[in-house]
């Protein structure tokens, strides 16, 4: 009699249990449903297009450039400077001097003008003594506004060497104002170029309270 060998082997050897399935990733969330506008609304609920303001003297004068009166009429001023032509004493030659070639002011402007008339700028360039005092204070009070004192050198802003002097008077700015102190005896005419670059600069910056 034939014996089934496989059977026999198939009943005695149990089998594995089949492994999991991996776990499929979660589907991703769908996004919520917004409600849509109707067609017809959709040109009335369209976005504002964004056009830049142009103002209309900008649109008519193309490349205008817009700035404030005063500056315009500042910047004029400050570099059309005419200082009287006088001189006191020895400082006169450093004025004299810084008028020459060499330190050239007509680059910035600045002008000798023989005359009180038409000048707007004073240089106080020497020794004031009390007898000139009177014709010092004339001449700045026949220029026209607005005018300007620069002090130049030690005897116009307080003296200098003659401070103990009972006939020299101890500082031009008892007689008129000044707006730029020259330190020096003599100052050089470097020191006299950079008082007038510090008067451009006043002039710019007290633009506003001119003629007020
Ligand atoms: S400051 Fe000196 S250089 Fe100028 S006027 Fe007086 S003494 Fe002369």
């Amino acid at each position: 009699m034939a014996v089934d060998t496989t059977r026999a082997t198939t009943e005695t050897t149990p089998q594995a249990p089949p492994a999991p399935a991996p776990l499929a990733p979660p589907a991703p969330e769908a996004p919520p449903q917004l409600p849509t506008e109707h067609p017809a609304e959709h040109g009335a609920l369209a976005p504002v297009p964004l056009v830049p303001g142009k103002a209309l003297y900008r649109a008519v004068l193309p490349g205008v450039l817009q700035v404030p009166a005063d500056a315009v009429i500042a910047a004029a001023r400050k570099s059309s400077l005419w200082p009287m032509t006088f001189g006191l004493a020895c400082c006169a030659i450093e004025m004299i001097a810084t008028y020459m070639a060499h330190y050239d002011l007509d680059r910035f402007g600045i002008v000798p003008w023989p005359s009180p008339r038409q000048s707007d700028v004073m240089i106080v360039a020497g020794t004031v003594t009390k007898k000139m005092a009177p014709a010092v204070k004339l001449l700045y009070e026949q220029m026209p506004n607005p005018k300007w004192v620069i002090s130049m050198g030690a005897c116009a802003t307080n003296g200098g060497p003659y401070t103990r002097y009972d006939r020299v008077l101890q500082g031009v700015d008892k007689i008129i104002p000044v707006d730029v102190y020259v330190p020096g005896c003599p100052p050089r005419p470097e020191a006299l170029l950079d008082a007038f670059l510090a008067l451009q600069d006043k002039i710019m910056e007290e633009r506003g309270a001119v003629g007020r």
